[in-house]
């Protein structure tokens, strides 16, 4: 069984995105990044000025994404990361992905995306819901945490600013209470999902471990 899906859930800052990316790498399958949907989504509303609490405007602009390994596309035109990965752009997909609505939209663009990957060898797709919603089937499911106070660091140190830090936890903590308590597919672990917490890990660390499982998986089958 080498076509596996191995879903990666967490909060902001827990190291999913570049986790996931040099898990795919270094297992040779693509890497499926579910948030730069909801972010796609969330620039296409600040750019056409839709009413974030417009629901059925919301999800209709999520008609015109199409989620790939590496990538998104907004109407047909690939989204620049830079572009998804302003503040402005991160509190508004926030706010905006506990819209139902949208989120129905996008649960088949993500499934598909990860079929599509399947067929073409396997995928590590991660966001917030991968384990419990999304993909409740993937073969292998990790949820990433660490303490708030290592998340904001982690994300400060990313951003090369100094001063970033008191910002970025701010926030964080209210991306993590909006992703949290929402009704609607919030953030939590799938009963089946590894959880690792990350506080004390180093970059390799969690990547070696991850890979283990993933090696194991391909032992069994
Ligand atoms: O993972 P990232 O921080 O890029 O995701 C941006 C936002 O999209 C998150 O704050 C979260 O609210 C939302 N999201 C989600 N479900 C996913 C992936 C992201 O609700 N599967």
């Amino acid at each position: 069984m080498n076509r596996f899906l191995v879903a990666i859930d967490g909060p902001a800052g827990s190291g999913k995105s570049s986790v996931a990316r040099e898990v795919a790498r270094r297992l040779g399958i693509v890497d499926i990044n579910t948030g730069a949907a909801y972010r796609a989504v969330a620039l296409a509303a600040l750019r056409k000025g839709v009413d974030p609490d417009d629901g059925a405007e919301v999800a209709g602009l999520a008609k015109s994404v199409e989620l790939y390994g590496g990538g998104v596309k907004f109407e047909g035109v690939p989204v620049p990361d830079e572009e998804l990965r302003t503040p402005e752009v991160s509190d508004a997909a926030s706010k905006l992905s506990a819209n139902p609505q949208l989120r129905s939209v996008l649960l088949p663009v993500q499934r598909r995306a990860a079929e599509e990957a399947r067929r073409g060898g396997g995928a590590v797709v991660e966001g917030r819901d991968i384990g419990t919603v999304v993909l409740p089937e993937a073969e292998l499911k990790i949820y990433l945490s660490a303490s708030p106070e290592e998340r904001a660091r982690r994300r400060a140190a990313q951003s090369g600013r100094e001063g970033e830090l008191e910002r970025v936890k701010r926030a964080m903590s209210i991306r993590d209470r909006q992703d949290s308590e929402r009704e609607a597919a919030p953030l939590k672990p799938a009963s089946d999902a590894v959880i690792l917490d990350t506080t004390s890990m180093s970059f390799e660390e969690v990547v070696e471990r991850i890979l283990d499982l993933a090696r194991n998986l391909r032992k069994e089958a």
